[in-house]
């Protein structure tokens, strides 16, 4: 692991403000109710009585008052700035994800605040409006699978719920994305196409096995290759294949097997996010661990979560 674990943002509260707000507020505060970035506009509020939060800010457009943890899935949390920051980083490097047991321990918190902060974590990590995947000359594979537990000793499967949640993925291999989807209502043509236009750019080609699936959506893109899955064919006659969004898949199930040992279909959503921003900003392309636990906090940014109770 490349993050220094010595680094006060672990250890120390002011250390860790002082590092998120860095990092959200690279060129100084910025109001979280008005949006005013003046620095002549907005002082720091200071004094001696320390009746006042810390890294507490005034505004004089609006005249209010602000933190940088305003609008973030950090804030209103009890858990001290340095437990985040360390979060973060474990969570950035585990590449097969890390137990809320085992993070719990390294914490020293109870399970149950590790466990809320790890989804507000992985909801850090959600990508959110980012560019269309692909784009002219680019291409887009996309695949789907069926992810669930069908131990017959599980609860669900005693009580004949065997049915699987549909996944869907898109990967743009060439600038090294993924996106992935837990389909709720499961995967029919319609909503498969609705996945695919709304992230990816028509004008890529489209990567797919032979599914019925994307056979009609294929053609609405500017070239649409497929490759026999039957066949054990792993690259077709014009050099396309399907497996980096296969790796993606493989990753993503052997890590939620032996990490989190599966999670129920209304979580699913939360730990793809967390392997796709892995995948996504892996260290194959030059993205450190700091870095990115840096980008998870930059992400963090106007996404209140919406659990009730207050970890
Ligand atoms: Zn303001």
């Amino acid at each position: 692991m490349s993050a220094n674990l010595q680094n006060p943002i672990f250890t120390d509260e002011t250390a860790a403000r002082a590092h998120l707000e860095a990092v959200r507020w690279p060129d100084g505060p910025i109001c979280a109710q008005c949006g005013n970035a003046d620095p002549k506009r907005i002082a720091k509020v200071e004094g001696e009585k320390q009746s006042h939060r810390d890294g507490l800010y005034y505004c004089n457009e609006c005249k209010g008052q602000f933190t940088v943890t305003v609008g973030t899935v950090f804030e209103r949390s009890k858990l001290p700035l340095s437990k985040w920051w360390l979060a973060m980083h474990l969570m950035a490097a585990s590449k097969k994800g890390m137990s809320s047991h085992q993070l719990s321990r390294m914490l020293g918190i109870s399970y149950k605040s590790t466990w809320f902060m790890m989804h507000r974590i992985r909801e850090a990590m959600k990508v959110t409006g980012g560019a269309p995947m692909g784009g002219e000359g680019g291409q887009v594979q996309a695949d789907e699978t069926y992810y669930g537990n069908t131990s017959k000793r599980s609860k669900s499967y005693r009580k004949g719920l065997k049915r699987k949640a549909v996944v869907v993925a898109l990967v743009d291999p060439h600038k090294g994305e993924v996106r992935a989807f837990h389909m709720e209502n499961g995967a029919g043509v319609d909503v498969v196409r609705d996945v695919l236009v709304k992230n990816a750019s028509r004008k890529s080609t489209l990567v797919t096995d032979e599914s019925l699936l994307y056979t009609r959506t294929g053609k609405e893109f500017a070239d649409h290759q497929t490759m026999v899955h039957s066949g054990r064919e792993y690259v077709n006659k014009d050099g396309f294949t399907t497996n980096n969004v296969e790796n993606f898949f493989g990753t993503f199930k052997r890590g939620m097997r032996g990490t989190y040992h599966f999670c129920g279909e209304q979580h699913l959503q939360r730990y793809l996010d967390e392997f796709s921003f892995r995948y996504t900003n892996r260290s194959g392309l030059g993205i450190g661990d700091v870095v990115r636990a840096e980008m998870i906090a930059k992400g963090a940014e106007g996404k209140r979560l919406t659990y009730r109770r207050r970890y």
